[in-house]
This record gives C-alpha cells, sequence and structure tokens, in this order.
C-alpha cells in the first residue's frame, strides 16, 4: 500500500504543477506533465482512480499528511487510532472530518512560529503582500552561478533570519520539486517552493540574480527573478492565487526592471510591495 500512497502523492503533485503552469500563465511544459499525469493515473487501481478524480475535481488537496497529530487540510485532531492506522498503511485511511486520503510523513522543515512572516506582535495589521514576506526575506544580490546554488541560498537565508528551522532539509524538499517539473517560467520568472511546511503560515522570500541562472524555463531564457515560497498544506490553493497575482504584476517589463536595479534589501522590499498593490490583495 506505501507503494500506491506514495504514486497518489506524486500524481498530486503533478496535477499542482499543471495547475500552477496555468497560474502563471505558462505553456512551457505543459504537454510533458498531461503525459505524466495520464501515465501515472491508468497505473493505479480502477476504483483509486475515480476516487482521485472525484477529490482532484473539489480542490487541489486529495491526499495529505499529518502534521502534529492534525489533518494537514482541515485542521482536525486525529484519534490516535487513526493516526496509527495511518501509519500502518494497511489500506487506504481518510480524514473522518474533510475526507482527504492521509498519509504519514517523516520530518519536514518547519516554519519558526514566533517569526512568520506578518505575525509580529505590536504592529499595525498587514495588507498585500506584507502578509507574506518581509524586509529582511528580499536578497537583492544573490551570488550563486546555478539553479541550485542558488535554491540553497534562499533556504539558508531563510534559516538564518529564523524564519525556517532547517535550510538544508528545505533546499533538499525544494530540488526534489525542481524534478518533477521546472518552476522557471516566461519572463525569467521562477517560482521554487515547498509544500507541507507547517507551523506557520504562506511565506515568501524574493532573490534576485542580475545574471541569470538555467532554471530549466522555456526555451532557453535565464531565470532572473525568483520568488521562493513555503507553504502549509492548507495554504495550496490559496497559493496558486498568489502566484497568478505575482504573475500578473510581473508580466510587464518595466516591473521586472524595476526590482532588477534595487541594491538593497529595503529597496527590493518597498519595490515588491509597491508594484504588487494592484494584483495582489
Ligand atoms: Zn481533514
Amino acid at each position: 500500500m506505501q507503494k500506491i500512497i506514495n504514486h497518489l502523492v506524486q500524481l498530486q503533485e503533478l496535477t499542482l504543477a499543471r495547475a500552477e503552469q496555468d497560474a502563471s500563465m505558462s505553456s512551457g511544459h505543459l504537454d510533458q506533465l498531461d503525459q505524466s499525469i495520464e501515465t501515472l493515473t491508468n497505473e493505479l487501481p480502477l476504483e483509486t482512480q475515480s476516487m482521485m478524480a472525484r477529490m482532484l475535481n473539489k480542490g487541489p488537496l486529495a491526499i495529505v499528511p499529518i502534521a502534529n497529530k492534525n489533518c494537514s487540510a482541515c485542521g482536525m485532531s486525529l484519534p490516535l487510532s487513526v493516526i496509527q492506522a495511518v501509519r500502518s498503511a494497511d489500506k487506504l485511511h481518510s480524514c473522518p472530518n474533510c475526507g482527504r486520503v492521509l498519509y504519514y510523513t517523516t520530518a519536514a522543515p518547519r516554519q519558526t512560529s514566533t517569526r512568520s512572516a506578518g505575525r509580529r506582535r505590536q504592529e499595525p495589521p498587514k495588507v498585500g503582500i506584507e502578509r507574506f514576506s518581509a524586509p529582511e526575506l528580499m536578497i537583492p544580490r544573490l551570488e550563486s552561478g546555478d539553479r541550485d546554488g542558488i535554491i540553497a541560498e534562499i533556504c539558508h537565508h531563510m534559516e538564518e533570519k529564523s524564519f525556517i528551522d532547517n535550510g538544508t532539509l528545505l533546499t533538499e524538499e525544494a530540488l526534489k520539486r525542481e524534478a518533477i517539473v521546472s518552476t522557471a517560467v516566461d519572463h525569467g520568472l521562477a517560482f521554487p517552493h515547498v509544500r507541507g511546511v507547517e507551523g506557520g503560515g504562506l511565506t515568501l522570500s524574493l532573490g534576485i540574480s542580475e545574471k541569470g541562472v538555467k532554471f530549466g524555463g522555456p526555451g532557453r531564457t535565464l531565470t532572473r527573478i525568483i520568488f521562493f515560497m513555503v507553504i502549509p498544506t492548507a495554504a495550496s490553493a490559496f497559493y496558486l492565487k498568489l502566484l497568478s497575482g505575482l504573475t500578473h504584476a510581473f508580466r510587464k517589463e518595466d516591473a521586472r526592471e524595476k526590482l532588477m536595479s534595487e541594491e538593497t534589501p529595503e529597496g527590493l522590499w518597498k519595490a515588491l510591495v509597491k508594484l504588487t498593490k494592484s494584483s495582489i490583495s
């Protein structure tokens, strides 16, 4: 059964990757994704195929990990007997509240909740992009010259600024996601991310590569603007909206040039807040 569970998790990742391509208005990898989704689907037992189709029709999540004894999608606290049954993986078990299939996973990176973006005390309520990010998470000059180095640089920066407990683990998870299909899209943008990072809200870090790196984007485009996100499972649907808002804001060349020209974290932060004002509410 563990094999089918892994299979379902991968199928869901592919389906989400496809939704991400739609949200970022990129057609770069659609054929490849559609083909992989079809192949994986056909390898499943018929009954499981229709169950997945039914669930994915309702929303982006059909199978979710248990996080801290709760269903990571609906947040319901799970009885010990359910947790044990899920761990044994003898058959597929569903959340008694939301009906999603549950699986057990070993330690994922976690957010350091006291530092979650937008959650600091004694500050006025935040709006727009300010709810998901902070000036400390801006990196105006990334140094690495390749994709893996760039991702590691951002992940370790998030650890250094106490937003994440383990930058190395976060890097590994982000590279696993890139291996499914590149998160780079048109206009030199990329949206690498890690889903299932619990302990806080959706958090975004922005890094700029002046020279540009090969990120696996469409054609021979070099990627220069990298939006890295850690996404709690329950924020998966919202993430797609944010992705769409960012794509909308930075389709315009002058908006991208403005980000590229900023040399300090504070300057980059101000530019990001201003340029996303109308596309991210
Ligand atoms: Zn649930």
